[in-house]
């Protein structure tokens, strides 16, 4: 068998059948090795920090460190799967075209919130902000969120505007890129991590490393600092089944008026004494919003 080094502290980068790729967070130059898994460790993910040993072709993962968070989705048997671990920041991007459907971003924002990621809001293709009314639309967006107190830039992956200031933005921790199709998510990352092209390059490399695809998300390095954590699946995932009463805490100014409602159950329509309704009509909270969490809810209710 291989002869193993000391234990070091890792980094997995991506994921593949039983084994992972692990970069080294100890050495001066990075190295990084195709790793097997120590029995008992339970499941590994991209983004997950590791304890492990290099070995002269294969090294080996001897421990896994404490997740700050966890990206899950439920698979095809509604079972939740953790996808990726530590990720820090949901970046949600959306343009005037193809124009924001319904409550897309709220929605984004509720499992930001939920999940514990620091969400950042990218309104891209501002070469397109041309005064029609989707350009209107997306910029009264744009300001709403950031009186909310959400991060947004506004910038255009053709034209390279704002995209210094991005580089800023996502320089520490990991990022995950959302957003609808058409948006621009992989131009952006493309001109984040030059020499990447994303729809064929850092996928298929990622896969002629080993003889299994990658069946989670890969981890990147953005040359300016900060990591991404990509995968085809993750790019467009939705909002998925949320425990009705946790729907409210993801709409961070909705979330004070918890408990206020004079009824406990109030499902803040039309009970009187709805803390919510009140705030909607003294104008301390926005309807679009209220709205927004209506049809979330109604969405739950009725999946269809
Ligand atoms: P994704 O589906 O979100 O990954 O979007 P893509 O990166 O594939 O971009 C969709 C289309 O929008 C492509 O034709 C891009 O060239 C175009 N696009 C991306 N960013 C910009 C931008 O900033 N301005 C303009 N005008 N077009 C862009
Ligand atoms: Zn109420």
């Amino acid at each position: 068998a291989d002869s193993l080094g000391d234990e070091q502290n890792g980094l997995v980068i991506a994921h593949y059948g039983t084994q992972v790729e692990v970069e080294s967070l100890d050495l001066e130059e990075t190295i990084s090795q195709r790793c097997h898994l120590r029995a008992n460790l339970g499941s590994i993910v991209t983004g997950d920090h590791v304890v492990w040993r290099q070995g002269q072709s294969i090294g080996v993962i001897e421990a896994v460190l404490e997740r700050r968070s966890v990206l899950t989705r439920p698979d095809s048997h509604g079972n939740m799967k953790t996808i990726a671990a530590n990720i820090d920041r949901l970046v949600i991007v959306v343009a005037p075209y193809p124009e924001p459907f319904g409550n897309l971003i709220d929605r984004y924002l509720v499992v930001a919130e939920l999940l514990g990621f620091e969400p950042l809001l990218l309104i891209n293709k501002c070469d397109q902000l041309d005064g029609g009314s989707e350009s209107t639309k997306v910029l009264a967006l744009a300001q709403m969120y950031s009186e909310l107190g959400y991060q947004t830039l506004k910038l255009s992956a053709s034209t390279g505007e704002g995209v210094d200031e991005l580089t800023e933005l996502l320089k520490d921790g990991n990022s995950v890129f959302v957003g609808q199709s058409g948006v621009g998510k992989s131009s952006l990352i493309n001109s984040l991590i030059p020499g990447l092209d994303l729809r064929t390059g850092a996928l298929s490399e990622a896969r002629q490393k080993g003889t299994h695809t990658t069946t989670t998300a890969i981890l990147l390095h953005f040359p300016g600092g900060g990591n991404l954590i990509d995968s085809p699946g993750i790019r467009e995932f939705g909002l998925w089944p949320l425990e009705v009463h946790e729907l409210m805490s993801g709409f961070r100014e909705l979330k004070d008026y918890i408990g206020q409602c004079r009824f406990r159950d109030c499902k803040h329509e039309k009970e009187p004494g709805c803390a919510l309704q009140k705030a909607a009509e003294e104008g301390s909270i926005r309807a679009e919003r209220l709205n927004s969490y209506y049809h979330i809810l109604k969405s739950f209710e009725d999946p269809s």
